[in-house]
């Protein structure tokens, strides 16, 4: 999901200007896990644990879907179940006693309330021809609780593991006016978190069951959805997976959409879609978007092309048939910046002018949500940044890929990339809370942006920059590969950065995320005298003589010995460049583990040192405080472009701190 997020960068965009990093190249790799470090290692299908067939009428004047079908569900844990957990987030709309409603907003999407309330009304859960909805627990064993989005229901028989059950339901939905995620603005409607949906059991028995919250995402078991949806004729559908069949009945078009291996299924009727098509990479790309808005269905196409064949390679193949973008219409904003399997959708009216690429960031933001939440399926309410954080580092890496350093603006000389962005974002935050926090612990969804989408994101690209972009690259591809379908946790993901990249790199990455890690280099003193007979009294052979000093001028010549004294505040290690130019104008490039406090790094030269930066390629793009990094001798020059640089960055830092979300 994007938001606000990326409005508000938008906004900030033209006061910034950054440098940029460079390459690392050093670590050995370890290659235990290496047979996932290609596409021969895929699975060809999830686990089939959760099979929905479903038929869905939509009345658009109305706003409501009626709603009947089969739920076939697997215990694949280990123990016998007595029950199930049912979803029912429509409910978040429904009233003011919801938890979405209560928890407060601050600085997240969906602040702008609900304009029309939306509910799911389940009338019938029935297992073996018994109804079991009136014995569920509709407030989910939290007394006193209204919230009807988590809801228990007890089964009649036990379940044993390797059991299957099946619920014959119907439902009827009111869907809200458009509000975080989902519903309808005129005759626009997402229709997203509609059907009475299973949680997921974890492999123990346990069910990961969670009300909706303001700030989270979903967890579900894969399976097939089988679903047929029907609008009147004049609405056009789009919908997760391929139409297997298509049909008009008596005022209606009804279309049956078939797919495996997904753990959702989301679909949108409108009455004004216009629709391009493009075959991308072995995939059929369906883009609808609102009329006069021709530009931006190219311009998203233009991103997959590139998107879909670089994150083949990168993550995995993706493995289905079909992908549908969905553009929704001014007003409906709400909708946009969403994933759902094989459908996502972007975001609404405010474009940016050809080089601000806003529509492209949008595009290959959701887009890699297919692997980081669809084909990974990690829980996004627990573990959020498996989610949003792995993909916006993934969105940095593939705009910079695609569109080098002007990746978020190249307009008139001016280049900022995406990834510089998301690296001034977070600000004072990051002491606030660990990255790695359950989505509902984030104090306000100005936390949850700036550390979930932008930390986890600085994170990972400073891990590509300091150890290097190929054992970075076959890190995050050897996990996304062996976490397909499997609902990875964050030690997956520790596991193959420490198999590819290192045990250093893994102790970084678990500091930054776990316990607020923070680090700033800097240079602490520089000193270069020159090569001088040592003053003071002297009894040699006999005599004694007095050494005084010569004073000779910097530039006479002559040797200098010396140090850059560089240090390390904060709690995360990695190694670090140090460029020490001297006076004569020559710079030499020297390097530090960073692993003590404080370095001495010896200097010999012809000429004294006229000034030292330490992390001159910005490879750390965590670094706290860039203006420390710096340091020049008494009437040493400093690098304009570098002062200059400093300087717009502090600013930025400040400024992003004071209006990011
Ligand atoms: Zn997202």
């Amino acid at each position: 999901m994007v938001g606000r997020v990326n409005r508000a960068r938008l906004a900030v965009l033209v006061s910034l200007a950054f440098a940029s990093g460079a390459r690392g190249d050093d670590a050995q790799p370890i290659d235990a896990g290496a047979k996932y470090d290609d596409d021969a290692s895929l699975p060809q299908h999830a686990e089939d644990v959760v099979d929905y067939t479903m038929t869905a009428e939509l009345d658009p004047n109305a706003h409501t879907v009626h709603g009947e079908g089969t739920i076939v569900w697997r215990n694949t844990s280990e123990t016998a179940v007595r029950e199930v957990w049912v979803h029912l987030y429509l409910n978040a709309f429904k009233n003011e006693e919801s938890t979405f409603m209560r928890e407060p907003t601050l600085g997240s999407r969906g602040s702008g309330g609900v304009n029309d309330w939306g509910a799911i009304d389940v009338r019938k859960f029935a297992l073996d021809g018994v109804d079991l909805w009136p014995s569920a627990d509709k407030t989910g064993g939290r007394p006193g609780d209204q919230d009807e989005t988590d809801v228990r229901v007890p089964l009649p028989r036990e379940v044993p593991p390797g059991g299957s059950v099946t619920f014959e339901t119907t439902w009827d939905d009111k869907l809200p006016a458009v509000v975080e995620r989902t519903g309808y603005h005129g005759s626009f409607h997402m229709i997203a978190q509609w059907f009475p949906k299973i949680a997921r059991l974890e492999p123990d028995g346990r069910w990961a069951h969670f009300p909706f919250h303001h700030l989270a995402e979903f967890y579900a078991d894969f399976g097939t959805y089988d679903v047929t949806i029907k609008a009147p004729k004049a609405y056009t559908m789009g919908a997760t997976g391929p139409v297997v069949e298509s049909r008009d009945e008596g005022d209606l078009h009804v279309e049956r959409h078939v797919q495996r291996d997904v753990h959702d299924f989301a679909w949108t009727a409108f009455d004004q879609y216009q629709e391009r098509t493009e075959r991308i990479a072995g995939v059929n790309v369906r883009v609808l978007y609102p009329r006069g808005y021709g530009y931006v269905a190219e311009r998203s196409l233009a991103t997959i092309r590139f998107a879909l064949p670089h994150y083949n390679q990168r993550y995995g193949k993706y493995p289905y048939d079909v992908l549908t973008i969905v553009h929704p219409p001014d007003g409906a904003e709400e909708a946009g910046g969403m994933e759902y399997p094989t459908l996502f959708t972007s975001e609404g009216s405010w474009y940016g002018p050809p080089g601000v690429n806003v529509i492209e960031l949008v595009t290959i933001h959701e887009f890699g949500h297919q692997w980081f939440y669809g084909l990974l399926a990690s829980d996004e309410v627990t573990w959020p940044f498996l989610d949003e954080g792995m993909n916006s580092y993934a969105e940095e890496e593939g705009l910079h890929a695609w569109l080098g350093e002007g990746s978020m603006v190249d307009l008139m000389g001016l280049k900022i990339s995406d990834a510089d962005l998301d690296g001034a974002w977070p600000g004072w935050r990051v002491y606030d809370v660990p990255v790695a926090s359950p989505a509902f612990a984030f104090p306000t969804g100005s936390h949850y942006g700036g550390l979930v989408y932008a930390r986890t994101a600085s994170i990972f690209e400073t891990v590509d920059r300091v150890w290097g972009r190929e054992l970075g690259a076959r890190a995050i591809g050897r996990y996304a590969r062996r976490a397909r379908f499997r609902h990875p946790t964050p030690e997956d993901l520790l596991a193959s950065y420490e198999e590819v990249v290192g045990q250093d790199a893994r102790a970084m990455i678990e500091e930054a995320l776990f316990h607020e890690g923070w680090v700033d280099f800097r240079i602490e003193a520089i000193h270069s005298p020159r090569v001088a007979p040592a003053l003071g009294i002297f009894d040699r052979d006999g005599k004694r003589e007095t050494v005084k000093e010569s004073t000779p001028s910097d530039d006479a010549g002559g040797e200098y010995d010396g140090f850059v004294l560089v240090a390390r505040q904060g709690t995360l290690v990695m190694p670090v460049d140090v460029d020490v130019t001297l006076k004569d104008g020559t710079t030499t490039r020297l390097h530090w583990d960073g692993k003590e406090r404080f370095a001495r790094l010896p200097f010999h030269g012809n000429s004294p040192i006229a000034f030292a930066v330490v992390d001159p390629d910005h490879k750390v793009l965590i670094d706290r405080d860039r203006t420390n990094d710096f340091m020049r001798t008494g009437n040493a020059r400093a690098p304009q472009s570098s002062r200059v640089l400093e300087r717009l960055t502090y600013a930025a830092q400040l400024f992003f701190s004071e209006i990011a979300p």
